[in-house]
């Protein structure tokens, strides 16, 4: 524990999956005045910020907090906003079922938060219709990792990237979206010129300012590459063939599978518009480096293959034995502060908590935990179909917390419609005026960034805890507590009685830990990856003083674990890893004569999500100050556009007006929209609105990166 000034206080930012530490600085409570600095003894940042984290102090203003519960746009107190909510939920699970009602929440909000959404919905209302926006983000590497690992384990850590001698960034902007990772890269490329950077990316980004090597992909045929390396390395005779025999399984099925669909480089070129000396090169580099990185994120999980887009990637890493070692591995760059958290205690539809699945065993060991007997016993609505269901009414209450999916979700005018006709919407929020709070009955209001206390899990597994460096404005509550209090005005007062983060902390810990051991003569009992043992006797003054550590953390691993893996041992039943047979598919929608381009949607530099928070910071608002669309100057001249004229982008599911960007950055064929404007800052620039809902069959992540699209002079 470091010794901090007493106005200092150590906490993480609020945004991206990196999880930077943070030390800020209480200047003047009633003004809400604080400085913020990196933490350079955060040992996932060493004291840098990017632009997003150095500019969290800019955001603390109270204009257009909630700080009130409202009811039908009229104040209420907390014990009536309490009792209202739980008597519509109550009321509904009484007439039409448990399953009639849903939570969608959000990587936003803290682990103890989580937990205690999870615990009402899953253990105690009986349904698993609770999901999360991790949705739109983790979902396909979550399979991913279950498939070939048995687990959801992030193998490597952000160390790894310091020793690589070839990072392979494949679907990550990585400079703008995890820029402090970007930093890093970047440094050990200084440290060691012999470093490699290959980015896979549609468009040129400024990651590939770093790049070696730059593959301009076509949009949703990673797997044809990924694929082909696989054959390609077989070819070259390059494979770990002892580890495959010792630590491997599906290794045969899997080859015979990528040799069938992406032997032919030529063919891999011509499918994945590249060009064969290129695709050549990328494959001798990682077919002759041992310590390779292959970091992906959104570009391969938001499609409707992006499950087995990830498992082809973990394919070479584990035909080679590139994993489990130093600078090598499969590495999932997440999107949100507490994407991993949201997913170690079940807040995606499809798992329960601790990372357990939904088998009897797992289900009876819950409820012998929570002492329930009405845990769920089947996965619930993934968002999209969540959504679907409340709009054709099978879903009649709604508790959504920390999120718009009115911005956010694809097809997303049919998910204002759906609210619309929701019978009671709750949302927890602390701004009172976004797309989705219009739509609530009831408004609950929550703490944001610089109140909140709890803890959350980055891309690197680390559990870091954010502290709260402000006292909560108005009548502003923890979410966390306004779960508890409805909870208990439900009936399950017993079950829910928490007066502090630390407890419910502590819980987590100890579900983390209940019957997870390895015993061979108990079949009920299996070994899981997610494993706080060594933490369940912290007090309340050893968690406000938690520093961040990477789990498991158990007795073998008190100071938790670096890396995953190193002694080959996984999850599976067998103890080893699966090889996924990955058959290549085309993205769901295809170009029409109507709509010949697609669509492509992501983050920018300075904002984070629909900018609630960021784009109170007038520094960030510079960066780009309104929607626009990234076009080819080939496309630009087919359409008539010229750059900075405002365009009408259009697609099967809606419209919106942004400003062109000519750039030859962008792949002919492809445009780039951000995803970041709401209804509230720019009328007609909701991009959620044009994307299509086809999604992965086996993740439910949503096909963000490509939709038929057209752009016209508005
Ligand atoms: Fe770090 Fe991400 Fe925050 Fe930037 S946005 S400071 S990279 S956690």
């Amino acid at each position: 524990i470091k010794t901090v000034e007493p106005n200092t206080i150590k906490t993480t930012c609020a945004y991206c999956g990196v999880g930077c530490g943070i030390t800020a600085t209480v200047h003047d409570v009633d003004k809400r005045l604080i400085t913020v600095q990196g933490d350079e003894q955060h040992p996932s940042n060493f004291g840098r910020l990017c632009s997003k984290g150095t500019a969290l102090a800019d955001t603390l203003t109270l204009d257009d907090r909630l700080l009130s519960p409202m009811y039908k746009g009229e104040k209420i107190s907390w014990d009536r906003a309490i009792k209202e909510t739980a008597d519509q939920f109550n009321t509904i699970i009484q007439q039409h079922g448990p399953d009639a009602v849903a939570f969608y929440i959000s990587g936003q909000l803290l682990t103890e938060d989580y937990y205690v959404a999870n615990k009402l919905m899953k253990g105690f209302i009986g349904s698993s219709n609770i999901d999360t926006n991790s949705r739109l983000c983790m979902a396909s590497p979550t399979v991913a990792h279950k498939r070939a690992f048995g687990s959801d384990t992030v193998p490597g850590c952000y160390d790894d990237f310091d020793h690589a001698e070839l990072i392979v960034l494949t679907g990550s902007n990585t400079a703008w979206c995890h820029p402090i990772i970007f930093q890093r890269i970047k440094k050990a490329k200084e440290n060691n010129p012999a470093l490699k950077v290959v980015v896979i990316d549609p468009r040129e980004t400024e990651t590939c300012a770093i790049a070696d090597l730059h593959l301009p992909i076509q949009s949703g045929t990673d797997a044809f590459l990924f694929n082909g390396l696989l054959a390609q390395l077989s070819k070259a005779q390059k494979l770990d063939l002892d580890y495959i025999d010792q630590n491997v399984e599906g290794f045969v099925d899997t080859l015979s599978s990528a040799i069938e669909s992406a032997s032919d480089i030529r063919n891999v070129a011509d499918i994945c518009g590249l060009s064969e000396a290129d695709i050549h090169t990328f494959y001798e580099w990682f077919s002759g480096t041992n310590k390779v990185i292959s970091a992906y994120s959104q570009g391969i999980n938001q499609s409707s293959s992006g499950t087995d887009k990830v498992n082809a990637i973990i394919n070479v890493h584990l035909a080679t034995g590139r994993i489990g070692k130093i600078g090598a591995g499969p590495f999932s760059l997440t999107g949100q502060p507490n994407a991993m958290g949201g997913r170690e205690v079940g807040g995606l539809a499809n798992q329960l908590a601790a990372h357990m699945d939904f088998t009897e065993d797992n289900i009876n060991r819950l409820s012998r935990f929570w002492q329930s007997d009405v845990v769920s016993s089947s996965p619930g609505l993934k968002a999209v179909d969540l959504f679907d269901a409340i709009e054709d009414g099978r879903v009649k209450a709604v508790w959504i917390m920390a999120t718009s999916p009115v911005d956010s979700l694809p097809n997303a005018n049919k998910v204002k419609t759906a609210l619309e006709k929701c019978q009671f919407v709750a949302v927890s929020d602390c701004m009172q005026h976004t797309d989705t709070t219009q739509y609530a009955h009831m408004l609950l209001p929550a703490l944001g960034w610089g109140e909140k206390d709890g803890t959350v899990t980055n891309s690197e597994r680390r559990i870091s805890r954010q502290r709260a460096v402000l006292p909560a404005p108005g009548e502003a509550k923890s979410d966390w507590w306004i779960i508890t209090q409805v909870a208990k005005a439900m009936g399950f007062e017993k079950s829910f009685p928490y007066q502090s983060a630390h407890e419910i902390f502590k819980e987590h810990t100890q579900l983390s830990a209940f019957e997870n051991t390895l015993d061979i003569d108990d079949s009920t009992l299996t070994k899981r990856d997610f494993n706080l043992s060594a933490l369940t006797t912290l007090n309340q003054q050893q968690y406000h003083k938690l520093t961040p550590i990477q789990w498991p953390v158990t007795s073998e691993s008190p100071k938790g674990t670096t890396r995953m893996f190193e002694d080959g041992y996984y999850f599976t039943p067998s103890g080893k890893a699966q090889m996924i047979t990955v058959v290549p598919r085309q993205p769901k929608a295809p170009l029409s004569k109507e709509y010949p381009l697609i669509l492509n949607t992501g983050r920018i530099r300075d904002q984070w999500h629909t900018m609630s928070r960021t784009a109170l910071a007038p520094q960030l608002n510079n960066h780009k100050a309104e929607p626009f669309v990234e076009l080819h100057p080939a496309d630009a001249t087919r359409h008539n556009i010229a750059d900075g004229e405002l365009v009408l982008a259009s697609t099967a599911y809606g419209e919106m007006i942004a400003r062109a960007d000519v750039n030859k950055g962008q792949k002919p064929g492809h445009i780039f929209i951000p995803m970041h404007w709401t209804e509230q800052l720019s009328s007609k620039g909701r991009v959620g609105a044009l994307v299509n809902p086809a999604t992965d069959p086996l993740s439910g992540q949503p096909e963000s990166k490509h939709t038929p699209a057209m752009v016209k002079p508005y």
